[in-house]
Order: C-alpha cells, then structure tokens, then sequence
C-alpha cells in the first residue's frame, strides 16, 4: 500500500466511551471542516489524520449526538455514516465498565454491517481495562484491542488492524502485517537506544551487508521513514529513526534522540532492537528503554555494541548477561548479542534471533496443552490460601498473540499474590519456550 492511500475511518460507540478523545487524538490538523457537497444535507465533521505511514480520514460521528434523537436512532445514524462513508469502522467500549446492553445492541448492528469493524476497549491505560477485554470477546467481533485515547496507549495494535482491516476489504494491495499466515508479510524490527550508541553506524552495516546478499535490485527501498529488505526470502521493515535524525543533521537539536522518537520506534516495531554501548553497558536510559519495550509488549533484543573496544570478551559477557537479568527479570531471557558495526562482528546473529523471536511472540499455544500444564503447575505447587480458603485456578486460555496473553480463571481472582503470577508467568516461559518474550497473563474470577 503507497503511503498516500487514505484510510477513511469511522468512531461509533456509545455516549462516553472516549470517542471525541480518540478523534482528537488521531487528527493532526484542526477538525470541523465543514463538508457541504450538494446531495449531502447535514454538515460532517472529518478531519484529517495521520498513524505512522497510514494517512487517515476521520469521519466524525459524534457529530449525531443531538440531544433531540433517542439513543437506538443516533445508533443507527453512526452506524449508517460508518457504513456510508467508512472504509473501517472503530467501536469503542469503556474497558473499565465491560460491556453494557447498549454496546450489545451496537455490537448486533455492526456484525451484520458489511464494512470491517475493529473492536476498541478504551481506558485501558495501565491494563485497567483487562476485564473489558475478557467481555469483549462475546461481542463476536473478533479481537479486542485495548488502547488508551486519553494516554496514546495501542497505537501501535490500532494501526496494525487498521492495516488488517483494509486488506480484509481489498482496499490495501499490500500484506498486512498482523496476520501470522501471511507469507509476505514485513517483519517490522526497529532500532532504539541512547544517542552516540552506534545506531546509524549499525543500520547501514546491516543494510549494506543486506545488499549483498541480496542483490542490488532485490527490493531494498528507502523512504523517510523505513527502510525493507528481504532476508532468506522473509520481508523486513526497518524503522530508521536514527536516520531520519541524521539527515536533519543541520539542526543540533535534532541531534539527540528524543524519547518521543524511542517510543514512536518501539510502538511501530514488533521486534525492538536495544543498542547498549559496551564501553557504558546497562545506563539507566537503557534500562527504561527496556521497560518499555516490554510494557508495550515488543520483543526485546539487546545489542551490545562497539564489541571491538572490549578487551575481556567472555568475562564482559557473562557479567553482562546476569545483571541484565537480575535488572530486567521481565524480560527474562532476551537475545544478548555482542556485536561490532566496525568490524562485522556479531551481525550475522541479529536476523537469525529477530526472526525466532518473532515466531515465539506470535505463538499460539493449544488451549488444550495449557491446561495440562497448568494442572502440573497447580499440583506441583498449589496457590496459598488466602483468609482460610484456597484459591482455585480452573482453567486457562491464550487469548491473543503479538504478545501472547493468557487468561486464567479462578476462584478468588483477586487475592491471587503477585508472587503466584510471576511463577506461573515463568513457568510459562519456560514450558512453551518464550525466552524474552513479554507474556501477559491476566487472571479473571470465573466459575
Ligand atoms: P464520547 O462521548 O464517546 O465522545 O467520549 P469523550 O471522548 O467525550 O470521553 C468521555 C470521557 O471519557 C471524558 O471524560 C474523557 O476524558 C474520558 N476518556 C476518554 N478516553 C479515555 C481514556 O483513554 N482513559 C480514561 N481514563 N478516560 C478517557
Ligand atoms: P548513534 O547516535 O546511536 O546513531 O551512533 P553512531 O552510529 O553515530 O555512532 C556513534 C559513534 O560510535 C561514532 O563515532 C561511530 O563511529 C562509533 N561506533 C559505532 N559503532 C562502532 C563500533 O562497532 N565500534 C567502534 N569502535 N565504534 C563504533
């Protein structure tokens, strides 16, 4: 899909949801032009916007919410616009209230619509919408997405279901990124880390070596924004913000990678890179990027760079390699790889892990071999009991992937200790081979 493509997209839900917070969100010009072609007889409200390389149109629906109409009919008039005007329709929900009857009704009307709906749970910031989520799966509208319009959180999941979305409706000519069967698909990898850590020095050693394996005209573009190679026949999709900062160069401030360029990066990317200077290893910037890069549920690779100025390698390594899991027990795991832009050391490695890494953060495990291993789990080492009764895991399903999520039910959910969860998250880890892998593991009370 070109990047001029516009994606036309419509925000339906009830009153409150954060429908107007979205819109304002996702528009980057001023809203309320005014559309008045002859055969339109109400005013719309659209706004242009703009999501990574997606260039959106956004048609207003709250525009309907006159007080005059009654709830069923601004329903069926947002539903109508959506289905009129809309290449994409966004339902929200308020993930912190679940589900009401109102979103059922609306639920109803959009799975019959004819135009691709993607299901938002909204105020989901901090994973407070968890159980929004969880009932948002009976809407039957397919995945939920959590997002935070008032924070800016799931942008990145928002923009790979739109993407999704438009190639469900033959509208994008280009493969989606989101769909696991999807051959053609680009792997999108991006490259973090503190300013002067060898980011662009790196990205060319790797696009240069790319070329040559892959021949001068094997697909290698490059934009503003990313760069795409094939690697053994897998399409890869860099996102080169240190790059674009170097081609700014002129301006001094634009020198230092701000932290809103870290985090576009790491929302855009699947896999994130981490870039840690092995002469300053494991600064505090670098362990926040890490954080981040698990919170929002990228898999992490950690780059250590500048391996030629290290004189004793295998100590260095092994030091390396235990303080950054004793620093970042939530990422346990993640491919350390020393590596040298100057001499080509170590780059051979990167694509090899990212691609693993990918396969294991797409996983979908068997519902089936999850509770057989959560029954080992349990009898091997039962929940406490909390207050004089037992806590009762009962069951447990994957319910996304990209990162895996996991749900478990169980009786008492809420006294369930941290302590239990990070077991079971390990044990996880372990038994389904996710090394590095961020694993969501969200426990409801259930039956
Ligand atoms: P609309 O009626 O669907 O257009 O909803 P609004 O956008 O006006 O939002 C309704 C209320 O929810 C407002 O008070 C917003 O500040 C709040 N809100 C919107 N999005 C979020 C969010 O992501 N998190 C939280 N906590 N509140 C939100
Ligand atoms: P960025 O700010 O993260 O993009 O970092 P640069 O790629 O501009 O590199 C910063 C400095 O580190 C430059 O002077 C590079 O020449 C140097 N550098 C980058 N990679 C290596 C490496 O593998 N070995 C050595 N010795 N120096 C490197």
């Amino acid at each position: 899909m070109s990047p001029e493509r516009i994606a036309s997209l419509a925000i339906v839900g009830r009153p409150n949801v954060g429908k107007s917070t979205l819109f304002n969100r996702l528009a980057g010009k001023p809203l309320a032009m005014v559309d008045d072609r002859p055969g339109v007889t109400r005013d719309r409200r659209e706004a242009r916007g703009r999501l990574g390389d997606l260039e959106l149109r956004l048609v207003d629906t709250a525009g309907y919410e006159d007080k005059e109409t009654g709830i069923e009919v601004r329903m069926r008039q947002q539903t109508e616009i959506a289905l009129a005007e809309a290449d994409v329709c966004l339902f929200l929900i308020d993930g912190r209230e679940g589900v009401t009857a109102l979103d059922q009704r609306f639920g109803e009307l959009l799975r019959r619509a004819s135009k691709p709906v993607i299901l938002l749970v909204n105020k989901a910031e901090g994973k407070q919408g968890d159980e929004g989520i969880l009932e948002a799966w009976n809407l039957g509208l397919g995945e939920p997405i959590p997002i935070s319009a008032a924070h800016g959180e799931g942008m990145g999941d928002l923009y790979q279901a739109i993407r999704a979305a438009l190639g469900e409706a033959g509208i994008d000519d280009g493969p989606t990124p989101d769909t696991d069967e999807e051959e053609g698909a680009p792997l999108r990898i991006a490259v973090a880390g503190r300013p002067n850590v060898g980011k662009s020095t790196l990205i060319n050693a790797l696009i240069g070596q790319e070329r040559l394996i892959t021949g001068p005209e094997a697909g290698l573009t490059r934009d503003a924004i990313a760069v795409d190679w094939l690697w053994d026949g897998q399409r890869v999709r860099l996102h080169d913000t240190a790059g674009l900062r170097k081609r700014g160069k002129v301006d001094d401030r634009l020198e230092r990678m701000s932290a809103a360029d870290t985090l576009r990066a790491i929302k855009f990317a699947e896999i994130v890179l981490l870039l840690v200077d092995a002469e300053h290893p494991l600064e505090k910037q670098d362990l926040t990027i890490a954080d981040r890069v698990e919170s929002e549920g990228r898999g992490l690779i950690v780059l250590v760079t500048k391996w030629d100025l290290v004189k004793e390698k295998q100590a260095m390594l092994a030091e390396l390699r235990e303080e950054f899991e004793r620093m970042l027990p939530q990422v346990r795991g993640a491919p350390l790889i020393p590596v040298s832009a100057l001499t080509g050391f170590g780059l051979d490695k990167i694509m090899p892990a990212v691609v693993a890494l990918h396969k294991n953060w797409s996983v979908k495990v068997k519902t089936r071999d999850l509770n057989d291993w959560l029954a080992e789990m349990v009898a091997r080492h039962p929940p406490p009991a909390v207050d004089g009764k037992r806590i009762r895991p009962k069951y447990m399903a994957q319910t996304k992937a990209r990162p895996p999520t996991f749900v478990l039910m169980a009786s008492r959910a809420g006294k369930l200790p941290d302590s239990y969860k990070r077991y079971l998250v390990n044990g996880l880890r372990e038994a389904f081979e996710l090394p590095g892998v961020p694993i969501r593991l969200i426990v409801k009370a259930g039956k």
